[in-house]
């Protein structure tokens, strides 16, 4: 998983770096207010551990703009204001999960896993099955099948597919999908690829949010 980490204190944030580090995880800390809404704009990140007290702002006032910016990203605060209020607050906003400092790391890590589980991005060691209709996709041997038929996608096509099935139901903005998907994009090649998989996989799967980007409907349960 790639991580963005807000935390300004030296000490937890490095523990959490290289606690989620020997987790396999992709962590990019920052400790200043000031950088992350950019940063996550532009760049794909599959959650946000959100520290709220910063030496430049306030992490609710990130939360809060984050979500009005249409951010879909999960949010797990970690933070050592424990009022009822606070935690309240924090998920009225848009925070997915709410954990009180100090924190056992073990305790985070679950409460991660948890967080990435219900937004559906959970890693296992099996060959993961990422389904909407009855187009499936399998992650490890990367395959695509259509009504139990295989598509051919290319190398980006199938990222692209992968990268929008994965987070079915969420909006991802252009940027989110570049940077993880055409790194060197010069912005209108996301367009031919969307075009050339929707011919593979049929026109009903990728909906087009106009100024936006792009996101898969999952199936209603
Ligand atoms: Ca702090």
């Amino acid at each position: 998983m790639k991580i963005f980490l807000l935390e300004d204190d030296i000490a937890i944030g490095s523990a959490l770096l290289s606690a989620l580090q020997d987790e396999g995880h992709v962590v990019l800390w920052c400790r200043l207010a000031s950088k992350v809404l950019a940063r996550v704009q532009a760049e794909y990140f599959d959650v946000l551990l959100l520290d709220l007290g910063l030496p430049d702002g306030d992490g609710v006032e990130i939360l809060t703009a984050l979500r009005e910016a249409g951010l879909t990203l999960p949010v797990l605060v970690i933070t050592a204001r424990e009022s009822l209020e606070d935690r309240l607050g924090a998920f009225a906003i848009g925070a997915d999960d709410y954990l009180i400092k100090p924190f056992a790391i073990p305790e985070l890590l679950a409460r991660l896993n948890a967080v990435l589980r219900r937004a559906g991005l959970a890693q296992d060691g099996a060959d993961a099955e990422w389904r909407v209709g009855d187009l499936s996709l399998r992650e490890r041997s990367m395959a695509v099948t259509l009504a139990g038929a295989p598509l051919s996608l290319s190398k980006t096509e199938f990222a692209l597919l992968a990268t929008l099935l994965k987070q079915a139901g969420r909006v991802l903005t252009r940027s989110e999908i570049e940077s993880r998907v055409l790194p060197n994009s010069d912005g209108k090649t996301l367009d031919v690829h969307i075009f050339n998989l929707r011919k593979k996989i049929g026109e009903g799967f990728i909906r087009t949010v106009r100024g936006v980007g792009y996101l898969i409907v999952p199936d209603e349960l």
